[in-house]
């Protein structure tokens, strides 16, 4: 189906310190792609590079996204083209409800009744969120609230899903519930970009992973062969 997302050589610093150090990453479109890494390596960085959201643009590489030029953007702008993000710690909008949660990530569409049927798809995927759309988003499990940063984020009808650590802080259970929703996500059209350290779940759902050390990609391929790599096993999953 061709690229979607095509990052080339990008650099990213926080004050001085360098996080990312000249990554590239390919992501085809109706894929799950994962990357995966240690604590700091910089997976968010990426995401929010992407995004728009780091203050320093990144001063070399550059972003495509469907064929056209997206470094350097407005996050906004990178929204309405069809990119959407869930924040690692999912920061809903703990003071609004789930309904008011919801229409935020609706922010950028004006077509009202489309926007509607949105919502039902989401309370379709969640029917959790559908029972309870009054209720504060501080007073949900963090489960819950992972659902409802998700649900925020399709509201904006993403073409390109972002998710960073869905699965933190979730019990098992919840963790496979997240998961099978993600691949429901994406069967039904929504390419994905997963950043995760819970590397074994990432792998089963992904069909292609990298993964990134220090701010820089050291190894890419299909998601299956990198479950059977000797040091993917020790390092990331904990297996030998
Ligand atoms: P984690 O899994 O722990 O979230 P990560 O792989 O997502 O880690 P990043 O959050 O992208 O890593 O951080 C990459 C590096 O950049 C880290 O060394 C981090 O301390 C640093 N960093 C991140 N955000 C900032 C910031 N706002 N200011 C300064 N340094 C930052």
């Amino acid at each position: 189906m061709g690229t979607l997302l095509e990052i080339k050589n990008i650099e990213t610093y926080y004050d001085l310190i360098y996080a990312i150090r000249g990554a590239s990453l390919s992501v085809e479109e109706g894929s799950i792609t994962a990357i995966l890494g240690n604590n700091g390596a910089g997976k968010t960085t990426i995401l929010r590079t992407v995004m728009g959201l780091i203050d320093d643009q990144p001063d070399k590489g550059t972003i495509e996204f469907a064929g056209r030029r997206i470094d350097g953007a407005d996050t906004e702008k990178i929204v309405r083209m069809g990119i959407s993000l869930v924040p690692e710690g999912r920061e809903v909008f703990e003071e609004l409800t789930i309904r008011e949660n919801l229409m935020m990530g609706a922010y950028t569409r004006r077509d009202k009744k489309a926007v509607t049927r949105d919502l039902d798809r989401v309370f379709a995927y969640f029917p959790i969120l559908a029972d309870r759309t009054g209720q504060w988003a501080g007073t949900l499990s963090g489960g819950e609230q992972q659902m409802l940063a998700i649900g925020r984020a399709l509201m904006s009808r993403p073409r390109l899903l972002f998710l960073d650590e869905p699965s933190l802080g979730l019990s098992p259970l919840l963790v496979k519930e997240i998961f099978e929703i993600i691949k429901k996500i994406n069967q039904e059209g929504v390419t994905i970009l997963l950043v995760e350290q819970n590397a074994k779940k990432a792998l089963e759902v992904s069909n292609e992973a990298l993964i990134l050390e220090n701010g820089r990609f050291v190894m890419k391929g299909q998601s299956g062969d990198l479950m059977k790599d000797e040091n993917v096993r020790e390092f990331y999953m904990g297996v030998r």
